[in-house]
């Protein structure tokens, strides 16, 4: 008898030729967002992914389990010998160890992947059915609406568990291109990531900075946040660029009104080369229609203009509350609060345009020679890749 964390795999899992890929992909997943903990043996059983873990760490374990993209159901799984006797004593256990006292319904399930096993499914649930009533007085059955479910599930080994338990779903990282993230040192960027990339999309990170303007502190708030990604995103590439000459110029030469979105322009020409030196596919941004002064469709127009790729903004309809809230969840929240600015903050005009047109920006940006700043700005770029270990 043995504790296991059990997981079983979202649907697209199960169909196509990147099948075993794919749950190799993520079984690392799974094993990277647990190492903190000490494991045992990790192997596949007939298409659902076990590791061997300590009872104790059992709610921390699943807390972490559950945020790995691409997971339908994680299980807190007893492993027992495949004889009855051996099941019932189990089910025994585990429902004695979970500890219910009050009054509950439940069900029995029976799934069998060996076909060979002498009961067969329905038999094997009305056993294991008729097991628990007379064992536990205050478990009666409930087929319809049951508040426990008791599962045993006979593989190449046999596995019990009560109740299967949610995960954030989501699609296995990978299966939908690459994006670049533009992460500020803000709430809502790093959220727009997590968005994107639970749809399956790999995400790089870009920060532009303006040192020493702006402190160094603020540059490594950045990176942090992307290591909090890369929680769930696996290995991130992650540029940094210094904007300050480019803020500098447009400070003296734009009118003020402008600054936040020819700066914005300006980072879409300057993600456009980095898409195309790095392969990649798309953006994507933190903004929420509404949430400040700028962001409205008339300026996301403007900054669309500047960019050859789509820009996906998944925050784009979300209350600022979510927004905080889903930051809690990824635990990028207290590290976006701290007081570190990054350069946008620094150079935000008192009343900025609401309503640009892209004929006054585009008469504007004449002022500037838009090329050379690109390139010099370029010049600054630094590449590190950034994990769960690693932040330079
Ligand atoms: P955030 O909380 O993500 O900073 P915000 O509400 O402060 O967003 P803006 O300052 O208008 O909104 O920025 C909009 C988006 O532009 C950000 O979500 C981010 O994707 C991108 N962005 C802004 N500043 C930077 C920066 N310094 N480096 C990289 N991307 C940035
Ligand atoms: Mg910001």
């Amino acid at each position: 008898m043995r504790w296991l964390l059990g997981v079983s795999f979202g649907e697209l899992m199960l169909k196509g030729k990147n099948r075993n890929t794919f749950i190799n992909q993520t079984r690392r997943q799974i094993l990277k967002a647990l190492e903190d903990f000490q494991l045992g043996d990790n192997f596949v059983d007939s298409g659902k992914f076990f590791v061997e873990v300590n009872k104790d760490d059992f709610p921390e374990i699943i807390k972490k389990a559950r945020m790995v993209f691409g997971l339908s159901y994680v299980y807190k799984t007893l492993q027992v010998e495949k004889d009855l006797d051996s099941i019932e004593n189990g089910i025994k256990y585990l429902i004695e160890e979970s500890n219910i006292k009050e009054e509950k319904t439940f069900k029995a399930f029976a799934n069998r992947s060996d076909k060979k096993y002498p009961l067969n499914s329905m038999e094997l649930a009305a056993k294991v059915g008729g097991f628990v009533l007379k064992n536990f007085e205050n478990f009666k059955v409930d087929i319809k609406n049951p508040q426990v479910e008791v599962h045993v599930d006979i593989r190449k080994n046999a596995y019990l568990y009560l109740d299967k338990i949610p995960t954030i779903g989501g699609l296995p990282l990978g299966t939908g291109g690459k994006a670049l993230l533009l992460l500020s040192g803000g709430i809502d960027s790093p959220v727009a990531g997590f968005e994107m990339a639970s749809r399956g999309v790999e995400i790089a990170c870009v920060h532009f900075h303006s040192y020493p303007f702006t402190s160094e502190r603020a540059q490594y708030k950045a990176k942090r946040l992307a290591q909090k990604l890369s929680l769930y995103l696996g290995q991130i590439d992650y540029y940094q660029i210094n904007l300050l000459n480019i803020y500098t110029a447009i400070n003296k030469n734009c009118r003020p009104r402008y600054t936040t979105i020819i700066a914005r322009r300006f980072m879409m020409r300057i993600a456009d080369i980095l898409a195309d030196r790095y392969r990649i596919d798309g953006f994507v941004t933190g903004e929420a229609l509404g949430q400040v002064a700028s962001q409205t469709i008339q300026s996301i127009s403007v900054v669309n203009d500047a960019s050859k790729l789509p820009i996906f903004r998944p925050l784009i309809n979300m209350d600022k509350k979510d927004i905080i809230e889903k930051g809690k969840m990824i635990d990028t929240y207290d590290i976006s609060i701290e007081p570190f600015d990054d350069c946008c903050s620094f150079f935000a005009p008192d009343s900025p345009a609401t309503k640009p047109r892209l004929s006054d920006i585009l008469k504007e940006e004449e002022k500037l020679d838009i090329d050379s700043l690109v390139e010099d700005a370029l010049a600054t770029l630094e590449h590190v890749k950034i994990d769960i270990d690693n932040l330079d």
